[in-house]
C-alpha cells in the first residue's frame, strides 16, 4: 500500500471512530468508496522476517472488506502479451483461490484492454469483471514508472455505506497487471502461478504479511511454491466461510 493510500485510509478509519460522536442517529447512510493499490510484488531471495502471517487490506468498523463471497466472481482475461501457457496458469491459479475461499469465478471471454486503473468503475453502476492479463510500462499505469523487477500489480475497488457510525464496503473489482517483459516459468517457486496467486490473494482483499514464510511477503520467496498456511488462513477470513457480504 502507498504511503498515501495508507494516509487516506488511516483517516477513513479515524472518521469512523468519530462518527458516532459526530453523526445524529437519523443520519442517512454516506457512500464511500476507495482504491487499494498493493505494492508490486519482486522475487528475491529476503533474510527471515517473523510477524503477521496475513493482513486485511481495509478494514471498516472491525470487519474487513472482501468481495460477497456468496455471489459469482466474474472475470476476464487479456491473451495479447501473455506468455506461452499463461491463459492455463491464470485458470490454474483462479481456480486454486476459488477453491479455498468457498467463491465461484466465472469466466466472461477474452478482452483487449490491457489492465490499467482506467478498468476500474468509480461507482457500482459501472462494474466490470475481474481483469487479469499481462501488459507493460507503455499500456498500464500500474507498472508505470515501477521499478524493472516489478512482476505485478494489483487494484481493488470497494464500495459501501456509513451510516450512524458504522461503515460497511464490499469489493466490488479488480485489476491484476502482470509485467509481460519478465521471463518467468509457468510453475514452480518465483513462477507466473506463484505470482498470480499473490496477486489473487490481493484482490481478494488481503494486504502483505509481515512474516517472509507467507506467499503475501512482498518479496517472492524462492522457496515457496503455492500458498502458505498464514495465506490460507487469511483467505479463509474473506471467503464464503466468514458468511455473505450484504450491503
Ligand atoms: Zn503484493
Amino acid at each position: 500500500m502507498s504511503r498515501r493510500l495508507a494516509l487516506v485510509l488511516g483517516a477513513l478509519a479515524l472518521l469512523g471512530a468519530l462518527l458516532p460522536v459526530l453523526t445524529p442517529a437519523s443520519s442517512s447512510p454516506t457512500a464511500i468508496s476507495a482504491f487499494t493499490e498493493a505494492d508490486p510484488v519482486v522475487a528475491g531471495t529476503a533474510r527471515a522476517v517473523a510477524g503477521s502471517p496475513y493482513r486485511f487490506a481495509t478494514v471498516l468498523s472491525g470487519k474487513p472488506v472482501r468481495w460477497n463471497p456468496c455471489a459469482p466472481i466474474h472475470w476476464q482475461f487479456r491473451a495479447a502479451g501473455a506468455p506461452k501457457n499463461g491463459r492455463a496458469v491464470v485458470n490454474a491459479a483462479v481456480a486454486r483461490i476459488a477453491k479455498v475461499t468457498g467463491t465461484r469465478w466465472v469466466f466472461d471471454g477474452v478482452v483487449r484492454s490491457a489492465p490499467s486503473t482506467a478498468w476500474l468503475p468509480r461507482s457500482t453502476s459501472g462494474i466490470r469483471p475481474v481483469l487479469i492479463g499481462w501488459t507493460d510500462a507503455a499500456h498500464s499505469d500500474l507498472l508505470r514508472g515501477k521499478p524493472a523487477r516489478v512482476l505485478g500489480v494489483t487494484r481493488t475497488a470497494w464500495f459501501g455505506w456509513r451510516s450512524n457510525g458504522v461503515s460497511v464496503g464490499s469489493i466490488r473489482a479488480a485489476v491484476i497487471a502482470l509485467d509481460r517483459t519478465d521471463r518467468l516459468p509457468s510453475n514452480g517457486p518465483v513462477s507466473w502461478k506463484t505470482v498470480l496467486l499473490h496477486e489473487l490473494t490481493h484482490a481478494m482483499g488481503l494486504d502483505h504479511a509481515g512474516s517472509s514464510r507467507e506467499l503475501m511477503y512482498p518479496v517472492l520467496q524462492y522457496g515457496l511454491r503455492d500458498l502458505q498456511p498464514g495465506d490460507l488462513q487469511g483467505l479463509t477470513k474473506v471467503g464464503r466461510r466468514a458468511g455473505c457480504v450484504k450491503l
